[in-house]
């Protein structure tokens, strides 16, 4: 009888430093397996962009099997029954054999896929399959608690990365799926204009031009529109479907910081902006596992707002649509979120900053719930990794309890990081005549000068959807009732407790 090694190849869709692979490869026979799920495919933060970007991974990954000599098998359907069929097709090949172990990945995504997951682990207990999922970022399952959590990380991303296994026997089964197509899904309102590409080598060279070229003056360009785009690592997408792991990009900054050192040492001539830049780069990648370890921690994070105290602060049950739509659009009237809304349903992508401020809009400005905010952007941000999404989006809405309530001046904004005009330009081109010191504001230019310039504020393009002073101050006003509140604190305390990073103690926090 032998026994068959599956792997289901999940958001880890890649060849190196793929632990569940390289175990199954040192078992026994294996079976690569990748299941397009309906379940997930039709959540309400998942889009088609999403698809074509894991279609894209999944093309360069069969093509790496495939010259290892071996299948990677595509079923669409509920993971159950997928299991169920393929156990059944194993023990029907002419060699005796049967599904002995399925090797997978430690998964923190949203709630449904942490429900599938206790769905497989019961169908694995009652046909006597073993389960084992190994771990592929710096989340710790089980957490006891959070004091520790960063040496843990180090000692995780210490470990070198997994090369291919060089030895992989396959098994082919005779029936296999194909690509699950995009359109088969709900219309997407997404413009699919210069999106990234998927596949493990598009991660690599990413990560290559990052860290030898595009990445030297990160630190300084990572907040701009601008310059963004061009100095940002933009591994993100890469990271959320796991084309490559978060241990390879660790390692690979570790080894040019050594390089760098050497070429120093040796008199070269070395622009020193990288070390700072390849620093920042770095304690971001650590942040990336401390937000998703929020997540697995409180897997409700997803829909139930972090600190209690914040419950009813905005209206859970009904949207304003029409603020919603005009956010979700790029019409507010305010030139650097609709440019910013705009380049990300184009993109896929936005920095950090320009992502804090356009839900720092929504949130305080219109005052949405990020309940409904949340999932919309989901569907237009290529990376959209839940852990990191949903606690930065509560973040950005000052309902954690835990970090200092910014509110961004979108006004102000456009001045600082934008500060010729070229990004408003590019993606709200009806704006594309008017004069610089007007391009925040454009609705404060007179009526006269609107005509020189040839546009009307209000037919052209809109007027602000509210009072940026008038609706910053309001919000302002709300968010601290709740947090002078009695019993904010304790609740703000107990959130510490079980998800705070504790680079600051409680008491240093401004939490007030
Ligand atoms: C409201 C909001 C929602 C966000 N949603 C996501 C999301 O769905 N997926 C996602 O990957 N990031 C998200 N971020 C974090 C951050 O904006 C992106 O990781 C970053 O812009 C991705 O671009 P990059 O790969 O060039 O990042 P870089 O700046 O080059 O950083 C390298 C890596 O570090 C991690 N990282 C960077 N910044 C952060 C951060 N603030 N928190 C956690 N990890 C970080 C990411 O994995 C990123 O790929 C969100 C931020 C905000 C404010």
């Amino acid at each position: 009888m032998r026994d068959i090694q599956l792997v289901w190849f999940k958001r880890d869709l890649r060849i190196r430093d793929h632990a569940a692979l390289t175990a199954a490869a040192a078992r026994g026979p294996v079976l690569c397996l990748y299941v397009y799920e309906p379940v997930l495919l039709q959540a309400d933060d998942h889009d088609a962009i999403h698809l074509d970007f894991v279609n894209g991974c999944l093309h360069e990954l069969s093509t790496s099997l495939r010259a290892r000599g071996i299948l990677l098998h595509r079923r669409t359907g509920d993971i159950v029954p997928v299991f169920e069929a393929l156990r059944a097709e194993i023990a029907m090949l002419a060699t005796p054999s049967r599904l002995e172990t399925i090797w997978a990945h430690e998964e923190t995504t949203g709630w449904t896929a942490y429900q599938r997951d206790r769905d497989v682990r019961r169908w694995c207990r009652e046909r006597g399959v073993a389960f084992h999922e190994l771990p592929q970022t710096g989340v710790v399952r089980r957490l006891a608690s959070r004091d520790g959590w960063a040496s843990a990380w180090e000692a995780r991303m210490a470990a070198r990365p997994l090369p291919t296994p060089p030895q992989i026997e396959g098994i082919t089964l005779t029936e296999t799926g194909t690509a699950f197509d995009s359109t088969a899904l709900p219309p997407t309102a997404a413009v699919r204009q210069s999106l990234q590409l998927g596949g493990e080598s598009a991660a690599r060279d990413t990560l290559r031009s990052f860290l030898r070229e595009r990445g030297v003056n990160y630190r300084v360009e990572m907040s701009s529109p601008v310059t963004s785009f061009d100095a940002c690592s933009r591994l993100s997408a890469y990271m959320s479907v796991g084309a490559i792991s978060v241990r390879t990009c660790e390692h690979s900054a570790r080894a040019r910081l050594v390089q760098l050192a050497d070429a120093l040492d040796a008199g070269e001539f070395v622009d020193l902006r990288w070390r700072n830049s390849i620093g920042s780069f770095r304690s971001r990648l650590r942040w990336h596992c401390h937000f998703m370890q929020k997540l697995e921690d409180q897997p409700r994070l997803e829909f139930e707002t972090m600190c209690d105290a914040y419950v009813g602060l905005r209206n859970e049950q009904q949207v304003d649509a029409a603020r919603l739509d005009a956010w979700i659009h790029g019409q507010t009237g305010y030139p650097l979120i609709d440019a910013c809304m705009r380049a990300v349903r184009a993109t896929g992508w936005l920095p950090f900053r320009m992502r804090a401020m356009v839900v720092s809009f929504a949130s305080y400005h219109l005052w949405l719930h990020w309940r409904f905010t949340a999932p919309l952007l989901a569907q237009h941000f290529l990376d959209f990794e839940a852990g990191i999404h949903y606690s930065q989006f509560q973040m950005q809405s000052g309902v954690t309890g835990i970090n200092a309530v910014r509110i961004y001046n979108p006004v102000k904004q456009a001045v600082e990081q934008d500060p010729d005009g070229r990004f408003i330009r590019t993606w709200v081109p009806e704006l594309a005549a008017v004069p610089l010191e007007s391009l925040a504001e454009p609705h404060r230019m007179p009526v006269m000068l609107q005509a020189m310039y040839g546009i009307q504020i209000g037919r052209d393009y809109p007027n602000p959807i509210v009072d940026n002073v008038t609706a910053m101050r309001a919000a302002r006003d709300q968010v601290w009732a709740v947090r002078k509140a009695p019993g904010t604190r304790q609740a703000a305390r107990r959130v510490y407790d079980k998800l705070g990073s504790r680079k600051e103690p409680f008491h240093q926090r401004d939490i007030r």
